[in-house]
């Protein structure tokens, strides 16, 4: 059975609980690494400029605003990563919306921000990309 490494386990650790849980049961039957839990002001401004993040500090859910918060965002892709592979990576997203469906938890996932399960209506694609959805 997969299961994390230490990098990913320490990325994952940075993050909400529900998300914990959420992966937690993911890599038990799709490998995959956790690449991004909270990202500082610097790894923000790096991946913003590296367009890899549409936002700029403060305003990604990766982005925590005081001390001993948790990142509400999250960036899990299948391992092995092979970054050119995007079937795979939409693969992975609908396995991760079914366990989460599943589990009663809330996300939106980079590969359809607007969550109307199109793929092809936004500009920005962040495949490896989760955060939980507020309910209000
Ligand atoms: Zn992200």
């Amino acid at each position: 059975m997969p299961n994390f490494g230490k990098k990913s386990s320490d990325n994952l650790n940075g993050c909400h609980p529900l998300l914990r849980q959420l992966f937690q049961m993911v890599v038990k039957k799709e490998d995959c690494a956790v690449t991004c839990g909270i990202r500082d002001k610097e790894a923000q401004e790096k991946a913003f400029n590296e367009g890899k993040s549409s936002k700029q500090w403060p305003d990604s859910k990766h982005n925590i605003k005081i001390e001993g918060e948790l990142s509400t965002a999250v960036d899990v892709p299948p391992y092995p990563i092979d970054w050119n592979d995007l079937p795979r990576f939409y693969m992975f997203v609908g396995y991760v919306k079914a366990v989460a469906d599943m589990m009663d938890i809330k996300i939106r996932c980079g590969a359809d921000w607007d969550m109307d399960g199109w793929t092809d209506d936004q500009k920005f694609h962040d495949l490896p990309h989760f955060e939980l959805v507020k309910e209000d």
